[in-house]
């Protein structure tokens, strides 16, 4: 059983300033430095360090950076399902004042390009019972295709609705898990009590449905009318940035690994609790070694 990650991956390159400049103004960064990023890179380092087999369907640019996502990307997994488009590599360029702010600009021409449908032979490799998992990053028209053709295909469909697309949301018909932070699950549904947008986001399509309640654990809704609480570990908070990815990805690779949802979903949230309590987004996610005593 192969977990198929379909999305993005772009270089974030972090500036820390004692304040924000202002208009017109320029400032030197007390330090500075690139870090691989991209909610869809993300996914698949935390998925791939469970030790499932996985495929990361995502586009680069044909430029440097997009030579260095690559090397980066090799030290985890496969870079060998990166589509490179005649674009610039995607960027988010990440402001950190002294107090923990940030601000953050992104530019995503190669998400915004990229149809794997077309381009990566991604759905000739999907095979019954392997796991696909969509986030947002994506046209919301290409990932409601993916979607389609993945389930059509025999595969299990996790979609992660994030960021969520103003007024253009892809349809949960085909979507077999959806996992979305309270936020989101009340975007997609209206309803700010998280029990019943879980329900909710079931009524609207998925068979099944999680939604992530930060510090608190999340809430796993089987598509039978139950819905169960997942208590987080208390943790000493150092960054909260990429707890989502890391839950995702974990949750796929432990799928994949042949456990149920409650299992799957009960290791995602401890490993989701232990990047939390460090520094940095990938730097953050459990490595093999803390990810296998989490899943004995
Ligand atoms: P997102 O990162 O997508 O906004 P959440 O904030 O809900 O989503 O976090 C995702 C998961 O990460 C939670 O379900 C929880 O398991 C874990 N998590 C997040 N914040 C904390 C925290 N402060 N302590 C422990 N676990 C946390």
């Amino acid at each position: 059983m192969r977990v198929h990650v379909v999305g993005n991956v772009c270089v974030d390159t972090t500036f820390r300033l004692d304040r924000f400049p202002a208009a017109g103004e320029t400032l030197n960064a007390s330090d500075h430095a690139d870090g691989l990023g991209g909610k869809g890179a993300n996914q698949a380092v935390a998925a791939v360090r469970t030790g499932a087999d996985v495929r990361f369907h995502a586009a680069i640019g044909n430029d440097a950076a997009g030579a260095w996502i690559t090397d980066q990307l090799s030290r985890d997994l496969d870079a060998s399902h990166l589509t490179m488009l005649p674009l610039p590599s995607d960027r988010s360029t990440i402001l950190v004042d002294a107090r923990g702010e940030n601000l953050i600009v992104t530019g995503a021409s190669c998400a915004a390009a990229f149809d794997p449908l077309a381009a990566s032979g991604f759905i000739r490799s999907v095979e019954r019972g392997d796991i696909v998992v969509v986030q947002g990053n994506l046209d919301p028209d290409v990932t409601t295709a993916c979607l389609k053709l993945a389930r059509s295909a025999g595969a299990m469909t996790v979609f992660n609705p994030s960021p969520l697309a103003a007024g253009h949301t892809p349809s949960l018909s085909d979507v077999s898990l959806a996992i979305a932070n309270a936020g989101e699950a009340e975007q997609l549904t209206g309803i700010s009590d998280p029990d019943a947008a879980a329900r909710e986001l079931i009524r609207q399509g998925a068979d099944t449905a999680i939604v992530t309640l930060g510090a608190v654990g999340c809430l796993v809704a089987d598509g039978k009318g139950r819905v169960d609480r997942l208590v987080a570990p208390r943790v000493a908070v150092v960054d909260t940035s990429g707890a989502g990815d890391v839950f995702c990805g974990c949750l796929a690779g432990c799928l994949a690994a042949g456990m149920d949802l409650a299992a799957a979903a009960r290791i995602a949230v401890r490993a989701a609790a232990i990047s939390v309590g460090c520094a940095g987004t990938l730097g953050s996610c459990p490595d093999r070694r803390e990810m296998k005593l989490l899943m004995e």
